[in-house]
């Protein structure tokens, strides 16, 4: 089986696609909701099939390929208007090549096992947007930043807020358009959901902290701003032909040296 399922709770689960990135799906009475859907390695559809009968809408968190690769067999998709073209730049190629190069211990991967790209419709979905779905909900919530179109979900009576991408341990900041001082107005503005939150998810395994990373995301953008974040270049700069740095000093683990969980990965052209 490609895909495996954890429970989160009776109404939230944790599905774990090939290539270390998970989907999350939100059941309620009436219909449930697929947040993100992987790099399109196996029938997702047919295994979200096999977990529930309800009518399912699909919530990108944003384009990349690894969270909307799996669309083939969904009809209701939604996602940011700023993300819709990374869609069509999307190819099986590209999938693979990722899930390739992100396998699990043991896995295993080929590329006959791909699904072919999505050429359907997708909604807008705008900050705000608020899924009732009977008994549980869905709010879309403003985190540009990795992209522009880049959006957190919050998901009711879970408390829970899905960060994916647009906040973590590891935050490919550097891909996305946007300046430290906006990204810090970003993360500002989601503050007050650290209040009614209770568990912080990420997109992928190696993220990792609690809803105080929100306000240790702020604090990060402060320093870089001020030039005193630790300014640490990461190799991954060297393959892609430009200068990155972490704000945060990691462990090798991969953990921040000092026991938080926000690490900003930017280029020297957004700090400002
Ligand atoms: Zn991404
Ligand atoms: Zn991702």
């Amino acid at each position: 089986m490609k895909f495996t399922t954890e429970a989160l709770s009776d109404r939230l689960l944790r599905i774990r696609c090939p290539g270390r990135v998970f989907a999350y799906l939100v059941l309620g009475d009436e219909r449930a909701m697929l947040i993100d859907t992987g790099l399109g390695c196996g029938d997702l559809s047919a295994y979200v099939r096999t977990l529930t009968d309800l009518p399912v809408t699909v919530f990108l968190t944003h384009g990349h390929l690894d969270h909307a690769g799996g669309l083939v067999g969904f009809s209701d998709v939604w996602l940011h208007p700023a993300d819709r073209a990374m869609l069509e730049n999307d190819s099986l190629d590209a999938r693979y090549d990722y899930t390739a190069s992100s396998l699990a211990p043991g896995e295993t991967v080929d590329r006959s096992e791909f699904l072919p790209g999505y050429t359907g419709p997708t909604h807008d979905l705008l900050p705000g947007k608020v899924f009732p779905l009977g008994g549980t909900s869905v709010e879309a919530v403003a985190l540009p930043g990795h992209t522009d179109g880049m959006l957190a979900a919050y998901i009711l009576p879970d408390r829970a807020l899905l960060l994916g991408d647009g906040l973590n341990s590891a935050t490919f900041f550097f891909l996305g358009n946007s300046s430290v001082s906006e990204y810090k107005e970003v993360l500002q503005a989601l503050l007050p959901y650290a209040e009614k939150t209770d568990a912080a998810l990420y997109s992928h395994p190696h993220n990792y902290g609690g809803k105080e990373i929100i306000a240790e995301g702020v604090a990060s953008c402060e320093d870089i701003l001020a030039g005193r974040d630790d300014h640490i270049p990461l190799p991954m700069g060297e393959a892609r032909g430009v200068e990155i740095f972490a704000s945060k000093a990691q462990t090798a683990e991969g953990r921040n040296a000092d026991g938080t969980a926000a690490n900003i990965f930017y280029r020297p052209d957004q700090a400002r």
